[in-house]
Parts: C-alpha cells; sequence; structure tokens
C-alpha cells in the first residue's frame, strides 16, 4: 500500500510557473486538486503565449500572485498573506542565485514547511560537471546550504533528463522532435541514462512536495523502463519513423569544444550532456545514502510515462506538423554556431503533449 500522506489542504505557491519546467508542475498541482498559487514577475515586456498561459491556469483554478522571487520584503508578505504551506521553485538556470532571497524570506516567515528549490535534473553534490554547467551546479549547492543552514524542510528532485532526444545544444530538447536525418551519436553511445516524461517531473514532484517520507531527502527519479543509452534511443526512434538513420560521431571533445565557447545557454547544455553520456554522471553512483529515497520505492503503484510513448507523442506531433521546421539542430554540426544561435532563440511553446 502506498502511504503519502499529504498536509491536509496543502496549499502551494510555485515560482517559474510560465516556464518549461514549472508549467508541469503548475498543471500537475492544479489537477491534483492542491490549492495553487503562482507567482508571476513583473517584465517590461511580455509575450502573447506567456499571456495565454497564465490565463489558462487562471481559467483551472490557479490564484496569481505579482512577485519577483528576489523580492524578500514582498515574499514574506506573500507567503504570510497566503498561508503558503509549501513553495515549489522552477526558475531557470540563470537566475538560481535569486532564490537565496526567497529562502531568507521564507525562513523569516517561519510557516513554510517545505521548500523545493529549482533543481530537476541531477544531484547537484554528487555531479562535477565542466564548466560553465559546473558554475550553475555551484550555484545550486549554493542554495542548498542556505536552505539546510536556516533548518528549512525540504526536497531535492533529482528527475535527471528529459525524456526526448537529447540535443546538445539545446535547453529545452523536448520542445524539439528527435533526428529525422541524421542521429548524432554521444562517444560510443553505451553509456546510459533515465528519461522522465515532463507531465510525470510535474506529477512526482507534487506528490513529493508534501509526502512526510520526503522531508529532507534526495528524491531520485530512475524509472527503469526509460533507461537508455544514445544507441537504444535511436534503434526506438527508428522504430517509430520505420526507417534506418545514419549516425554521426560526436565526440568527447567535440562536446567539449562547445562547452569551452561558453555560449550560454548551449554550452551549459554541452557541458552536460559531456557529463551524463561521455562520464555517466547519472549511473556512477549508488542512492543507498541516508537522505537518498527512489521515486519507484515511494510511490510503487504509479507508472511512469514511458519513452516509447513519448517518442509516439513526437510521431503524432510530426504528422501534425509536417510542413514545419521540425528539429530546428538536427542536422547541427558541432560547432555550427548559426544554428545554435537559431535553435537558443526558439520562443518556448505552451506545453500541450504530456511528454514535452
Ligand atoms: P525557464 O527558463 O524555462 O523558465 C524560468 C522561469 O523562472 C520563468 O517562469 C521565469 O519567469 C521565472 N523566473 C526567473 N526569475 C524569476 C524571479 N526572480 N522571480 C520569479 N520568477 C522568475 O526555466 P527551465 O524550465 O528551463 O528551468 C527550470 C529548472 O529546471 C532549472 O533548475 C533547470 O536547470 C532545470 N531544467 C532541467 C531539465 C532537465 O532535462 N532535467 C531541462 C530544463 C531545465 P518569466 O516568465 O517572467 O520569464
Amino acid at each position: 500500500m502506498t502511504i503519502s500522506t499529504p498536509f491536509p489542504n496543502t496549499s502551494v505557491l510555485i515560482a517559474g510557473g510560465t516556464g518549461f519546467i514549472g508549467q508541469f508542475v503548475v498543471t500537475a498541482s492544479l489537477d491534483s486538486g492542491r490549492q495553487t498559487y503562482v507567482l508571476i514577475r513583473p517584465t517590461p515586456t511580455t509575450s502573447p503565449s506567456r499571456e495565454k498561459l497564465i490565463k489558462s491556469f487562471q481559467e483551472k483554478g490557479a490564484i496569481i500572485l505579482h512577485g519577483s522571487i528576489n523580492e524578500k520584503e514582498n515574499m514574506k508578505k506573500l507567503l504570510k498573506e497566503h498561508k503558503i504551506d509549501v513553495v515549489i521553485s522552477a526558475i531557470g538556470g540563470e537566475c538560481i542565485l535569486d532564490q537565496l532571497a526567497l529562502v531568507e524570506a521564507i525562513n523569516a516567515v517561519g510557516t513554510v514547511k517545505r521548500y523545493l528549490p529549482s533543481e530537476f535534473g541531477h544531484d547537484v553534490d554528487r555531479a562535477d560537471p565542466v564548466e560553465p554547467g559546473l558554475t550553475m551546479y555551484i550555484e545550486k549547492r549554493k542554495v542548498r546550504r542556505l536552505i539546510e543552514e536556516c533548518g528549512i524542510p525540504y526536497t531535492y528532485i533529482c528527475c535527471n533528463s528529459i525524456a526526448s532526444w537529447p540535443y546538445y545544444t539545446n535547453r529545452h530538447p523536448a520542445d524539439a522532435i528527435p533526428p529525422l536525418d541524421e542521429f548524432q551519436i554521444y562517444g560510443d553511445g553505451n553509456t546510459k541514462a533515465y528519461f522522465v516524461a515532463g507531465s510525470d517531473i510535474g506529477k512526482f514532484t507534487v506528490k513529493a512536495a508534501d509526502d512526510v517520507r520526503t522531508i529532507n531527502k534526495l528524491v531520485h527519479f530512475r524509472p527503469s523502463c526509460n533507461f537508455y543509452n544514445m544507441n537504444e534511443l535511436a534503434a526506438l526512434w527508428e522504430k517509430k519513423i520505420g526507417k534506418t538513420l545514419p549516425r554521426a560521431t560526436i565526440t568527447e571533445n567535440d562536446l567539449l569544444a562547445v562547452a569551452a565557447e561558453n555560449q550560454i545557454p548551449e554550452s551549459i547544455v554541452a557541458s552536460f550532456t559531456h557529463d551524463i553520456f561521455i562520464r555517466g554522471c547519472q549511473i556512477n553512483f549508488s542512492i543507498d545514502g541516508p537522505n537518498d529515497v527512489e521515486l519507484s520505492s515511494l510511490y510503487p503503484d504509479e507508472p511512469y510515462r514511458t519513452l516509447d510513448e513519448c517518442f509516439g507523442e513526437f510521431l503524432l506531433r510530426l504528422d501534425g506538423k509536417k510542413d514545419e521546421t521540425v528539429a530546428p539542430n538536427a542536422n547541427e554540426k558541432p560547432v555550427n554556431k548559426k544554428a545554435r544561435d537559431e535553435t537558443a532563440m526558439v520562443e518556448p511553446l505552451i506545453v500541450t503533449a504530456t511528454c514535452a
């Protein structure tokens, strides 16, 4: 039997809800029936897709609060006024240190029962990517240390890779359809990684957020059904599209060269790709420490969406988008800066599919 005992009528505040990962978290929180607040920061300009997204959250019952997480006094006021139990941050990689003021606000208020900082990747204390990815991890570690120093109950979500073709320069690879003309395989393509559908990242983050068993724990997402190496991913996609594609090798040095260019965010993605598919950072440690929990031990009856299903969804998207450019960097060669810039500028899509 699964016991999760959430706080009764948990009120959840989500920061970064308009972002790529945050959308999944907001959707899951609303679907779960938890009282959901979404923090929207003031911006000089906004886009129609952002406005549409915020409206869709409101229509589903979200309460919109305005502010930036680095405004400590305003955050204190909002946390107190709305009696927030759980704060989940999904703010982007370039704003990680903004969370320091939020942690201070949570500490000052003293009523928040759990904080989930913006992690959503690897265990940043164990993984050691090359720069510039390392700088982001150093910042995430700094946020962890402040949370721990303040004694704020926390949960660190280590969900590994998003279910998609892991394009090495695209920070949101799940926005792009897997390759249609050639696979770029990292190294020998034999290093395995865990892939998790965006909807599952949202769903399990929300479940873990008020589960008493995850207080002060690292929750690792290691779905055995979605444990693939690049060669296996390629074979899975070939089965879906009914066609065999050529393979090009992206060597360790190619990835390191892109990382060394220090183009943000592409070089950060290249450094993580190197860490995952060359060094094996998702699999080179065991999770049997006192603070580690594996997700399926918490929710054994809750299945993950399989990568097979997610690739099936990409195929459906492909069918619906025959006339559009489908994978902006599918043909990209290792140091094709122009193509990378175009990829980096793709506006995040409103997420409609459940996997990506
Ligand atoms: P995005 O860049 O897509 O979104 C960032 C969000 O943070 C936006 O909603 C933005 O709001 C909001 N934001 C930024 N600064 C502030 C602030 N000071 N106050 C309030 N809101 C703010 O982020 P991602 O989804 O890419 O990243 C979220 C986390 O997930 C990161 O930790 C990242 O490292 C990780 N990640 C993991 C992936 C994986 O495959 N495992 C893939 C991608 C990310 P606004 O609308 O105003 O811009």
